[in-house]
């Protein structure tokens, strides 16, 4: 067997960022004031919010079962009272216990059909909370919201530096910001997760505006939070409507965009379709695989399994799931949207094999799409894959490593700053409409994303194959460099040069 590879030691996920700005701002000379301004984000926000936490139903160790074994079960009636939680435990709702027959042992009930529950009493919680700002010079600061037990400065230091490039790319007018809530949203109730999105724009709510900085979804953020923080921002203003525009990836029944929902996934399969189109192939019967199946990844996935592409193989969270001949995606999309799929989670689909997480990178197949955390492309998974391309839908799922590897073996590389524009492009088309009080039909939308994604991305591969050129759909003319690059070197580089284009035209105010 091969011996592993050695990765090396990770830097801070920052610094590992902001090595292809770097490159890229060494390659086109940019002026150093600029660097110096773009080097750090403009304002790093991070402050705490408590919330109120119901009582819990935990359940009890293995351990410590047989010491309950004898202890008679409740009648205490699950449904609505009990409330289940992603992560196995029961929000106790007071309700439950009216009319209930209960017996407690050491604060241990039994539960008909559930089990062993010890009650865990709720009170006040305090979460790290942050909001990183990066750079405004092209317009509002722009970014999502982030709710995950693994965040930090660093990592929204990092993809808060991300949007300023990506929006730049897309060229809308808007800048780059990210943040979120440390918090393991599996732990917490709807109603938990609601008071925690609620103290959290209340905090930011002088920093955040239509024309200040614009949230949006990101991971274990949706349309539901979105409506919350745009009440809790507008709620009392004399013109609450003019200030829909405060976020985006809002439900289409009030003020969202037709498209939005999909767009992230449409435009990777926009970039995917004009990666096979210079290879004069289409991408139907390519064989994909898909890693993160929420927003970006059951998007990818319908869309690609839509025009006739196999998707091989699926990975999220908590399971793999692969069948060679394609899997049935609406079928799976039903799987995890099941009632009692709380993790809504591809694991246990009939519809094909689980395979190891280890297996997964190494099945045979044209394109990869990592499209859940960053990180997950590290030298060694690199190493084994059996790909073409590597489509980044997730932000920063490429390490340094993986890149190295990746351009060693020629695989291609769409990078995320282009791949998962589409996003935020369409939350720009939402931020209009509000603006406007418009609504766009769907076709309206996805012309528009697919002119914006397929004009820039065509920009990136004229820069990086040193082919500049007039076409009827953009002008690469202006961005070349003068010889062949790397694509995310490239894709930075045209980010890069919007960028300056603002300071340089409208210079420093001293
Ligand atoms: P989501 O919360 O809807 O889904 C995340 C998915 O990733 C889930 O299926 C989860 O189970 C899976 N996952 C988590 N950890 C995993 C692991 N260790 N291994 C395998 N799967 C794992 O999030 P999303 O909105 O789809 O975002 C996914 C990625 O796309 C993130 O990197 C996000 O920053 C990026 N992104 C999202 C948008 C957007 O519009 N939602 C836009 C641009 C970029």
């Amino acid at each position: 067997m091969k011996p592993s590879r050695k990765d090396s030691p990770r830097k801070s996920i920052f610094d590992e960022t902001m090595e292809a700005f770097y490159r890229a701002a060494d390659l086109i000379h940019l002026d150093p004031r600029v660097q110096l301004e773009l080097e750090e984000p403009d304002f790093e926000h991070i402050f705490y919010i408590t919330i109120e936490t119901r009582d819990r139903l935990v359940p009890v160790s293995k351990e410590e079962e047989a010491h309950f074994k004898d202890l008679p079960a409740s009648s205490v009636k699950a449904g609505e009272a009990l409330e289940p939680l992603a992560n196995g435990q029961f929000v106790l709702h007071r309700r439950a216990l009216l009319k209930a027959d209960i017996t407690l042992r050491e604060g241990v009930l039994r539960i008909p059909k559930r089990g062993l529950f010890r009650i865990e009493k709720g009170g006040p919680k305090k979460f790290k909370a942050y909001r990183i700002q990066y750079n405004q010079v092209r317009g509002p600061y722009k970014g999502g919201v982030r709710y995950h037990k693994d965040v930090s400065l660093d990592l929204f230091k990092a993809l808060a530096a991300d949007m300023t490039w990506k929006t730049a790319i897309v060229d809308i007018p808007f800048g780059g910001a990210k943040g979120g809530v440390r918090i393991d949203p599996s732990a917490y109730s709807k109603e938990e997760l609601e008071h925690v999105t609620l103290r959290f724009i209340y905090k930011l709510k002088n920093l955040i505006g239509p024309y200040v900085d614009i949230p949006a979804p990101d991971v274990n953020t949706n349309p539901e939070i979105m409506a919350k923080m745009m009440r809790q921002f507008t709620d009392g203003a004399a013109t609450p409507h003019a200030m829909r525009g405060v976020v985006t990836g809002k439900d289409v029944r009030i003020g969202g965009s037709e498209g939005r929902a999909k767009a992230t996934g449409q435009g990777t399969v926009y970039c995917l379709e004009e990666w096979a189109r210079w290879r004069g192939e289409s991408l139907a019967g390519k064989r994909v695989l898909v890693q993160g199946f929420g927003n970006v990844g059951t998007a990818s996935a319908e869309i690609l399994h839509a025009m006739g592409a196999k998707v091989v193989g699926v990975q999220d969270a908590y399971g793999t799931v692969v069948n060679e001949k394609g899997l049935d995606i609406p079928a799976l999309l039903t799987h995890a949207a099941g009632p009692e799929n709380l993790r809504r989670s591809v694991e246990g689909f009939p519809g094909g094999a689980s395979a190891s997480r280890e297996e997964f990178w190494k099945i045979d197949a044209e394109i990869a799409i990592p499209a859940a955390l960053g990180g997950s492309i590290t030298g060694d998974v690199a190493e084994g894959l059996k790909v073409q391309v590597v489509a980044e839908a997730a932000n920063g799922p490429t390490t340094p490593d993986g890149d190295k590897v990746l351009r060693d073996r020629k695989i291609d590389l769409i990078p995320d700053i282009v791949c998962n524009a589409g996003g935020v492009t369409v939350s720009y088309y939402e931020w209009l409409q509000n603006l406007r009080m418009e609504h766009w039909s769907e076709a309206e939308v996805n012309n528009r994303l697919e002119r914006a994604i397929k004009a820039n991305f065509g920009i990136i591969h004229d820069i990086a194959n040193d082919s500049p050129q007039k076409t009827p759909l953009y002008d690469s003319r202006r961005f070349a460099v003068g010889k062949k690059i790397d694509m995310r070197t490239a894709a930075m580089a045209l980010a890069l040069r919007r960028i300056e284009n603002h300071y340089l035209l409208e210079g420093f105010s001293q």
